[in-house]
């Protein structure tokens, strides 16, 4: 039998490149090796979120973009967290098992309640409980993570422990299955790339909106003229060429060590490596944005099958709990 993978996104909506780079394209190659889940967390978004009004529209956009990368609903379960209600009962059950101590502890919490202090709500305490619960109600084996989200995983893997020391043997210890990605840089060259910040570039942009943001990239800030010879590793848009002109790397370098190439046309030429590398990928999409009904219909067969899963383990769960009897 193939391993589980569990992966949860929150849906922000149109994908970025440092997505598709970072998440998106090892999510593709899970598939060949394991049974995979992916979910779009969006009962996990309500923590934060000020406002709703775009979250629909943001789940179908995500949703979009991941299948035109490939991930196959054919092969892996494709689904909108909150469409399968039973992780909400397992988050509850879990809760009554969690210290609060170890909650209270993490550092994520503390930081969003630095960011949000008028808004430090409950979910936001239970982040990582319901983090655990979408994980082990599908009794996932192992969870593609950032060295970064290590700590989160090690949460889950505590209350799996507890679970299984209290109640006997239920769930696998989810093992980390570590991404060691680098991390993709925004186009003002300083933090990761992300659409909080601006410095992003949709996949789904056009060849026409992605030079025109590429333009506005941050580059070597020593290379003040054209004929100043540039140091291209400090340059965020040569570290962007490495992923999209992987061919060129070796030649933009020397030339723009000695001025042979100008930052407007390594720009050009960034602008042309992404935009011919996601050719395929804007096709499809915008091929399946024109049928949002078999979308839903993905959605809605990810969340039959995921419900297969889930119904399964809170049945079990609960008997073991003594909440339901042995027939
Ligand atoms: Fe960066 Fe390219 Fe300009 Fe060199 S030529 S500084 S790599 S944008």
């Amino acid at each position: 039998m193939r391993k589980r993978v569990f992966s949860g996104a929150r849906p922000t909506g149109r994908q970025h490149i440092g997505n598709y780079i970072g998440a998106i394209q090892n999510y593709v190659k899970l598939q060949d090796d394991y049974d995979c889940i992916y979910c779009i967390v969006d009962l996990h978004a309500l923590t934060t979120l000020e406002s709703t009004s775009e979250l629909q529209q943001n789940i179908f956009e995500m949703t979009l973009d991941w299948l035109a990368a490939g991930i196959d609903p054919k092969r892996s379960i494709v689904f909108v967290q909150s469409h399968v209600p039973e992780v909400t009962e397992l988050f509850t059950l879990l809760g009554m098992l969690t210290p609060l101590g170890w909650l209270l502890r993490v550092p994520t919490f503390k930081e969003k309640a630095r960011m949000q202090p008028q808004n430090v709500n409950y979910g936001l305490v239970g982040y990582p409980v319901l983090m655990a619960a979408d994980i082990m109600l599908y009794k996932s084996d192992a969870v593609p993570v950032g060295e970064d989200q290590l700590p989160h995983l090690e949460m889950t893997r505590e209350i799996v422990r507890r679970f299984n020391y209290i109640f006997g043997d239920t769930f696998p210890e989810p093992q980390a299955r570590l991404t060691n990605y680098p991390m993709v840089r925004g186009l003002d060259g300083g933090q990761k790339m992300g659409k909080s910040y601006n410095n992003h570039i949709e996949l789904a942009a056009t060849p026409e909106e992605t030079l025109e943001r590429v333009k506005t990239a941050v580059t070597d800030p020593a290379r003040q003229r054209r004929n100043d010879p540039g140091h291209p590793e400090v340059c965020n848009v040569f570290s962007l060429q490495k992923f999209f002109n992987e061919s060129r790397v070796q030649e933009i370098e020397s030339q723009c060590r000695v001025a042979g190439i100008g930052c407007v046309d390594c720009k050009k030429l960034l602008a042309a490596g992404i935009n011919s590398s996601l050719k395929d990928f804007r096709e499809r999409r915008a091929k399946l944005e024109k049928d949002p009904d078999h979308i839903y219909q993905i959605l809605a067969d990810g969340a039959r099958r995921a419900q297969d899963i889930a119904g399964q383990t809170i049945g079990e769960v609960k008997l073991k709990m003594g909440l339901s009897r042995h027939d």
